[in-house]
């Protein structure tokens, strides 16, 4: 049995390269970009509101990341080269570590 990389063949994911492909040629990024556009991260479950259509709520399947592990991930993606990251939740600055999460 051959294994497969997650989403190698995806018709999803080459739709996806070849958008990039266009945004530099464009111009739009950078040509140089080789990492992921744009990551979008969830820094908690909590949040000061409880909007009825928001998932965050719902039932938590993982433990949220300490402020270690965020730095390790914010590593790595730096390490590919991603162009930009949005900190979000819940609300991202209700964490007591948010500004050093930032930094
Ligand atoms: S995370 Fe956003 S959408 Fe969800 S409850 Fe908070 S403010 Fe509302």
């Amino acid at each position: 049995m051959t294994s497969k990389r997650i989403g190698e063949n995806d018709k999803g994911i080459n739709d996806y390269k070849n958008l990039i492909s266009k945004y530099k040629e464009y111009k739009a990024i950078p040509s140089t970009l080789v990492g992921p556009t744009f990551v979008p991260i969830d820094l908690t479950y909590g949040c000061n509101l409880k909007c009825s259509y928001c998932y965050i709520s719902s039932p938590e399947e993982t433990d949220e990341l300490d402020t270690e592990e965020w730095k390790e991930v914010l590593d790595d993606l730096a390490r590919i080269k991603n162009f930009g990251i949005c900190l979000s939740g819940g609300e991202a600055a209700l964490r007591s570590d948010y500004f050093e999460i930032i930094e």
